[in-house]
């Protein structure tokens, strides 16, 4: 009898690479919980990768600083493609290639940037990265407020105070409307509750969290609460539950069956269309049934038992965001 996991199309919407670059994602020995072969063997078919940019000072030196490592970063993602020992990887641009890579049974990479301190304060960056590196999303910003928004998480290293611009910035509102333009979604984990309401409804595509929770079930500062939650079934949006004990379970001891229940509020309260699933891997996630990529098979073994059919489950795991790829790409056509 064929398992469902190994039917479906599996979409980890938010994973780091390590750095500096080992060289290794292809090796069959190395420490990440995230490579080809592990990817392979968890049928974990499509995954996001991410050039993440620490939150440095938002004066010239840091943005150039941070200019710098994402370009660098960028290169290594886009490099990954291949095959060896009878597997494939491809680097895909579109909704398209992602299901194409299933089809022939190649990993998907797809490139993503985690904190738009990357772009240096120049919002038009945003379409030169899109153009040269295939970036389909990118957060707003990491722990720390940038020159584009108020994150989360303030800084005491960076002497942040609790709202640097009460959400948005100018040079942010510019950098969502850049994005909208280049088909790049606006990635709003991490960021501050205004900011996210904010960029909610200024997006022209559907927001979405590639790496959050829920905080009515944990309260944690980097979870969407039930008014976020809302706001994205009203605007289309999406929540990616993500593989983070902390922000699953108070106390840190969040399990794969955490995980489960949070998809399975999201939804009960704003449906099923609304709701996906992410790792962390290889940037702090990592919770037991679900360690590293080999185990993929056991979120999908949750979910069953959290009572999800077929459908939910194929919608779940990479159809949702499919399908927000797909909005953002007509968006950038008709710009
Ligand atoms: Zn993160």
């Amino acid at each position: 009898m064929t398992d469902l996991h190994d039917t479906l199309l599996t979409f980890d919407t938010h994973i780091d690479i390590p750095w500096p670059d080992m060289n290794d994602a292809w090796s069959s020995d190395n420490p990440r919980k995230v490579d080809v072969r592990k990817c392979h063997q968890g049928k974990l078919r499509s995954v996001c990768l991410a050039a993440y940019i620490p939150q440095g000072p938002r004066d010239e030196a840091g943005h150039e600083e941070a200019w710098e490592r994402v370009q660098a970063m960028l290169k290594v993602i886009n490099s990954l493609g291949g095959e060896q020992d009878g597997l494939a990887a491809r680097v895909c641009r579109t909704a398209q290639d992602v299901r194409s890579a299933f089809k022939n049974n190649a990993l998907a990479i797809v490139p993503a940037i985690e904190n738009g301190h990357a772009l240096g304060g120049v919002p038009a960056r945003i379409g030169q990265l899109a153009r040269d590196y295939g970036v389909r999303y990118m957060t707003l910003t990491h722990n720390g407020h940038n020159v584009l928004a108020d994150a989360a998480i303030p800084l005491k290293s960076l002497n942040d105070v609790t709202a640097l611009h009460g959400g948005l910035s100018e040079i942010g509102r510019e950098t969502i409307r850049e994005m909208n333009r280049h088909g790049v979604l606006v990635d709003v984990s991490h960021t501050a509750k205004s900011t996210m309401m904010q960029a909610s409804e200024l997006s022209t595509t559907p927001v979405f969290a590639s790496h959050s929770c829920v905080r009515s079930l944990c309260d944690h500062p980097r979870n969407l609460d039930d008014e976020q939650l809302d706001r994205l079934k009203e605007t289309d949006g999406l929540i990616q539950i993500t593989a983070m004990g902390s922000f699953l379970r108070k106390g840190g001891a969040g399990t794969v069956e955490d995980l489960a229940r949070h998809v399975a509020y999201v939804a009960e309260r704003i449906g099923v269309r609304h709701v996906g699933v992410s790792s962390d891997f290889d940037g702090g996630g990592g919770i037991p049934g679900w360690e590293d990529a080999t185990e993929t098979r056991n979120v999908t073994r949750a979910l069953e038992a959290a009572g999800f059919g077929p459908d939910d489950l194929s919608a779940i795991w990479g159809g949702n965001m499919l399908r927000l790829m797909e909005k953002a790409e007509q968006a950038s056509i008709s710009a």
